[in-house]
């Protein structure tokens, strides 16, 4: 049994059982701490010690958070305002995830501080994070997938994938031409939160490629479609080739084997940049990208960023 606390509304003793279930299932380590809270946010910022946390992830809102604690287990912080419209078994589903993220704190095979030696500037250390997070779900959804579980909800068909697609697809049209603010600086950071976003979509869905119910890049829209051969492409078969090397989370990495790892991550995200069209400038130690993308690619872009909005 694992530790269930309540802040706030008590969750009820069908929505419990679901929790334990999922965190058995993928064989959550003992000693984590299960907290549903009304106050997620909040929670969140008083644990972490981090007062910019914000709840909001592209087009969803995030329904659990697993902190890491160096003296005790993860914590797994339940926002329950959001679970509350979840079904028993996606809720089970919610909390077999996180409990992967608690396998990997208690291992240690998880991109953190000490993997900043691996490489120089800091533009690098965050298409590092971005790549190691990105595997993190990957290798927690594999296992879900592995153990029976089906594809989770923002890659259950394809609405999820191709409202991420018209949104990366805006917001790096929007950071080349803001009014406001097309600093190189403004823009890299920008393009790198729309990356991290998008990829994490991307690693949810390689475990499900082909599944009946999973998002499917050859069923999109054709405004989707374009978005697919244009932002993703060939790279697809080449991501997935990646993370096909890399084991569930059921199984723990070396530390030798995990830097190899994020080395193959940060070059796969490197060549995901390159496609989104931006590439670092020099060896300049802040994150400024330049467009490579041409103009005419730029236009098009441009031309079906208008098409989405108006459609
Ligand atoms: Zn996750």
């Amino acid at each position: 049994m694992y530790e269930l606390t309540v802040h706030g509304t008590p969750p009820g003793a069908e929505a419990e059982e679901a929790a334990q279930r999922g965190l058995n299932r993928i064989g959550a380590p003992q000693g984590i701490t299960v907290m549903f809270s009304d106050n997620f946010v909040a929670e969140v910022r008083r644990q972490t010690g981090n007062p910019g946390y914000g709840g909001d992830r592209g087009a969803g809102v995030v329904a659990a958070k697993t902190i890491k604690r160096p003296e005790q287990g993860s914590l797994i912080i339940v926002n329950s305002s959001e679970t509350r419209r979840l079904d028993v078994p996606e809720l089970e589903r919610l909390l077999a995830h996180e409990g992967g993220h608690a396998l990997l704190h208690e291992r240690g095979d998880h991109v953190a501080s000490q993997h900043r030696s691996l490489v120089d500037y800091e533009w690098q250390w965050i298409m590092l994070c971005l790549g190691g997070l990105a595997i993190e779900e990957y290798r927690i959804e594999g296992a879900l997938q592995a153990i029976g579980y089906d594809p989770g909800g923002t890659v259950q068909g394809n609405e999820h994938l191709e409202d991420s697609l018209v949104h990366l697809n805006a917001e790096v049209i929007w950071s080349l031409i803001d009014p406001d603010d097309t600093s190189p600086a403004t823009m890299s950071r920008r393009v790198m939160t729309a990356q991290d976003v998008f990829t994490k979509i991307l690693a949810y869905m390689a475990p499900y490629a082909g599944h009946d119910d999973a998002a499917d890049p050859a069923t999109l829209t054709p405004a989707g479609a374009r978005h697919w051969r244009d932002y993703v492409g060939p790279l697809w078969q080449e991501r997935r080739k990646v993370y096909q090397r890399i084991p569930d989370v059921r199984t723990g990495i070396s530390a030798e084997d995990y830097t190899a790892v994020l080395r193959d991550g940060y070059a796969l995200e490197m060549k995901q940049l390159h496609r989104i069209g931006f590439e670092p400038k020099g060896t300049d130690e802040r994150p400024e990208f330049w467009r490579v993308a041409t103009d005419a690619r730029c236009t098009e872009r441009h031309e079906a960023a208008t098409h989405d909005a108006g459609s």
